[in-house]
């Protein structure tokens, strides 16, 4: 009997982590559960734990830690193993007891675990977009001197996975690639009179019609950001330039994301709008198993409808790509910036268009710089999140 692949899931709790988990619960024979993570939904945790009994868990406090030992207790699960901190995350994530990393926390708080497993060589299963491009070259570095794989997750990267050739080298050009087809289904706002877009709330904004996710993903799809994130992404998974990589609207979210080929073939990768496919094909891969999605009915599709983005409407798209042609460190300034403006979005501190309107200003305070450490991306990181969090707070 094949050992079982022993897993550590970064974020358990979050909208990814529980696809995760739905995934593995149907496949007990193929995968153990290493550690989970959390941050603050201890509660939940707990009952992850119950039902996944991982080694080791890990919670952001130690306030945090003391209130799921209490839990742990009694529910007689004491044996498992309670850690705090991001310390922990990155200890978890390298640890030789896992095989499988799930990088599904969060933003910027990510980085560092996700970055431990790869320097580690553990399989990254990458959900966490924005550890990718706050890091790009150096995590990609790490991933090739370490031996690492890394599968994305994001939907459209493992579309796009599934529409490369097998033996896809990081040389695009050389494989007879002309465009890669970011997919996008425009958010709740795609037809809204722009206008009228100061007005929406975050709970209009994060009603996303056809995927449910985090609250933080959420507001980004509805500016678009999201995808200007994902263009980033693609940039670093798949060696392609700014040029190459093409966003279409495609509202019903059926197209996951394509490969247009110099012999006029392209690639589409299909399917009903559900996490677990990409999460069942990254835990499986090379092979496939069940994710307990639906196969696609395309009988009762109505249609598919592309078209191209508006960066009027979506000018979150158009500053993700300017920093990707920028370099340097304008990707880390323009994540961590969009951050701060999505949670105090969130938080009812700024209206819809200002979260654009102070990344770009934090963008323009900032020069670039070359980052070649760690150190310096999370220095960075900190000092754009205090620009923008000035502009807000004034
Ligand atoms: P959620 O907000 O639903 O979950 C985030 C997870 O990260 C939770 O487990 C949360 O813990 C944990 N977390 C939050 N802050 C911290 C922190 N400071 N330190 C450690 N852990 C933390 O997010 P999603 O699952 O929606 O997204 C996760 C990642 O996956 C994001 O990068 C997102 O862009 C990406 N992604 C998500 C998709 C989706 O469909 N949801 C699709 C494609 C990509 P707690 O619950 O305790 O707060
Ligand atoms: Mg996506």
């Amino acid at each position: 009997m094949q050992k079982k692949q022993q897993l550590c899931i970064l974020g358990a709790t979050g909208s990814i982590g529980v696809s995760t988990l739905d995934v593995v619960a149907r496949h007990p024979d193929r995968y153990g559960v290493f550690a989970l993570t959390a941050h603050s939904q201890v509660k939940k945790l707990a009952e992850q734990c119950a039902l996944f009994l991982p080694k080791v868990a890990v919670v952001g406090t130690a306030k945090a830690a003391n209130e799921l030992a209490a839990l742990l207790k009694e529910m007689q699960l004491s044996h498992i193993d309670i850690l705090f901190g991001p310390e922990a995350l990155c200890q978890v994530a390298s640890a030789n007891e896992c095989d499988s990393v799930m990088a599904a926390i969060v933003g910027a708080a990510g980085l560092p675990a996700s970055l431990a497993a790869a320097r580690a060589g553990k399989k990254v299963l990458l959900a966490n977009k924005e550890a990718l491009v706050m890091s790009g070259q150096i995590f990609i570095d790490t991933i090739r001197e370490s031996g690492a794989a890394i599968l994305p997750i994001d939907s459209e990267h493992n579309a796009i996975f599934q529409c490369l050739p097998d033996h896809y080298n990081r040389v695009p050009g050389q494989h007879g690639i002309h465009k890669i087809l970011l997919t996008a289904s425009g958010g709740p706002f795609l037809h809204r009179d722009v206008a009228t877009l100061d007005d929406v709330t975050p709970e209009q904004a994060i009603a996303h019609p056809n995927w449910v996710m985090g609250r933080k993903i959420s507001v980004d799809s509805a500016t678009m950001m999201n995808k200007g994130l994902e263009v980033i992404e693609a940039h670093w998974l798949f060696a392609a330039p700014a040029d190459q990589i093409e966003v279409l609207i495609h509202p019903q979210s059926v197209v996951h994301s394509m490969v247009s080929y110099v012999d006029g073939s392209v690639m589409a990768q299909m399917g009903n709008p559900d996490m677990r496919t990409p999460i069942a094909y990254g835990l499986a891969y090379p092979e496939r198993m069940d994710s307990g999605v639906a196969p696609l009915d395309f009988l009762k599709l109505k249609g598919l409808h592309f078209e191209a983005p508006d960066f009027q409407r979506f000018p979150c798209l158009k500053l993700a790509y300017d920093a990707l042609r920028a370099g340097k460190s304008a990707a880390t300034i323009l994540n961590a910036s969009n951050e701060v403006a999505v949670q105090a979005f969130l938080d009812k501190r700024i209206g819809f268009r200002m979260i654009n309107q102070i990344i770009q200003r934090t963008l323009e305070k900032m020069p670039a710089v070359h980052t070649l450490d760690l150190e310096t991306i999370l220095a960075c990181d900190v000092e754009a999140r205090s620009i923008a969090e000035a502009m807000i707070s004034s």
